[in-house]
């Protein structure tokens, strides 16, 4: 592929496909022009900030309850970040694995193109934890990408236990941001959230977090505590993975009553499951995947409503978590992975399987699946689940899940 093609469209494998939110189908709503979008959220061409901020922990920075996530075309999708920019959704997320580094390319290209827009943005990248001299070498690059020089916050990615952080990167990280390249450190994180959250806690290296959170995960008593002991500690929270997965079909009395109820104040379920989230004021922002104009325009009017959700509401949410938490994978994978003694990580087959079905992103699943070992992979389905099954505290078929998986995946 010329590199020609692979900036006008022709982009790496997955990448210009949606995400997040499950695309404009699943938002159950038709696309909206820029200006019928404009409308609907608020307007403001000023450019000045109209989704609500907070405070990101001791950063003291003040971005948008709202982030946008990156892994969508964004090198294709300028008219987007631009909307984006003027309705004050100002805080933007990437990383170097989104689209191999075009994710990064696309914000680079609006930021050349609009060289005045760079006070107003925060942006955060990530790569995956590596030695010092790799982060060196992948952020340099990413600063290339994003015709920059400097990020507001950079991380290393997909973190599932603060070991994963090499030991010398906290005098690195205070290397980088004496430098000018980085202001703040920080990580991402899908498993074992409550784990490293606490952990992160007790260190004083780490500025902010970004971890999956939403209605079904927070809750429990074990996440309650984590988010505490962070804002404690003055960490700044970012929620990703707020939808709490796709749609599962029940015939829950709560999915109806839900959707009953939201649809009377005027709000989609996913609006709601956003609201549900900035409920938690120690939740600075939230991430979501908003890859066209509808679902920005979504959220943003679901940020902008600051009627508080009713107590029932929440007690909706949490019942309909409850009779549907066999279909979703709650990212506590240590409890599997000790359950089949380290041979499998589950979570992270089942975060594929996520992407596969729920975001209907074929070929992002297939990559993230591609990067398990490959031994791993292929032990799959000799592994005996039976004590992972009974630890999983969401009752999740393990073993045929794993089945579907190599099915699916390989
Ligand atoms: S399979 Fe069960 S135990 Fe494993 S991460 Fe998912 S919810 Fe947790």
């Amino acid at each position: 592929m010329s590199e020609q093609k692979r900036r006008d469209g022709l982009t790496r494998r997955g990448f210009i496909k949606t995400l997040g939110l499950g695309g404009m189908a699943a938002t159950g709503l038709a696309a909206v022009s820029a200006s019928e979008a404009t409308a609907a959220a608020g307007k403001n061409e000023g450019g000045a900030a109209s989704v609500p901020r907070r405070k990101l922990g001791k950063t003291e920075v003040e971005v948008p309850v709202l982030c946008l996530g990156g892994m969508f075309d964004t090198l294709n999708n300028q008219l987007l970040l631009k909307q984006s920019h003027n309705w004050g959704v100002t805080f933007w997320d990437t990383a170097e694995s989104y689209g191999g580094g075009m994710s990064e390319e696309g914000y680079g290209r609006y930021i050349k193109r609009n060289p005045d827009a760079r006070r107003d943005l925060f942006i955060c990248s990530k790569y995956k934890p590596s030695p010092p001299e790799k982060m060196t070498e992948a952020l340099d690059a990413a600063l290339k990408r994003l015709s920059t020089d400097y990020v507001d916050l950079y991380c290393p990615h997909g973190v599932s236990n603060l070991k994963d952080i090499d030991s010398r990167i906290p005098a690195w990280a205070a290397e980088m941001k004496k430098s000018g390249k980085m202001r703040f450190f920080g990580f991402s994180c899908h498993t074992n959230m409550e784990e490293c959250l606490l952990a992160a806690a007790r260190t004083n290296y780490v500025d902010v977090i970004l971890f999956s959170y939403n209605f079904r995960l927070m809750h429990t008593p074990g996440m309650k505590e984590a988010v505490a002991a962070c804002a404690s500690a003055g960490i700044g929270l970012v929620a990703m993975k707020t939808q709490g997965g796709g749609p599962v079909k029940t015939d829950s009395e709560a999915e109806l009553q839900m959707a009953g109820r939201f649809l009377q104040k005027g709000l989609t379920d996913k609006q709601a499951k956003v609201r549900a989230v900035l409920e938690e004021p120690n939740i600075a922002s939230i991430c979501s995947q908003m890859p066209t104009l509808t679902i920005l325009s979504a959220n943003v009017s679901a940020t902008r409503d600051s009627g508080a959700m009713a107590s029932e509401e929440m007690d909706l949410l949490r019942r309909y978590a409850a009779e549907t938490r066999q279909g979703y994978c709650a990212g506590c994978g240590r409890i599997c992975s000790e359950a089949v003694s380290g041979a499998v990580p589950v979570s992270e087959v089942m975060r594929c399987l996520m992407y596969y079905r729920d975001y209907g992103e074929r070929d992002l699943a297939r990559e993230v699946f591609a990067g398990i070992p490959e031994d791993v992979r292929a032990r799959l389905n000799d592994v005996d689940y039976g004590r992972a099954e009974k630890a999983c505290p969401h009752g999740l078929a393990i073993a045929k899940l794993m089945r579907e998986a190599s099915e699916m995946l390989a």
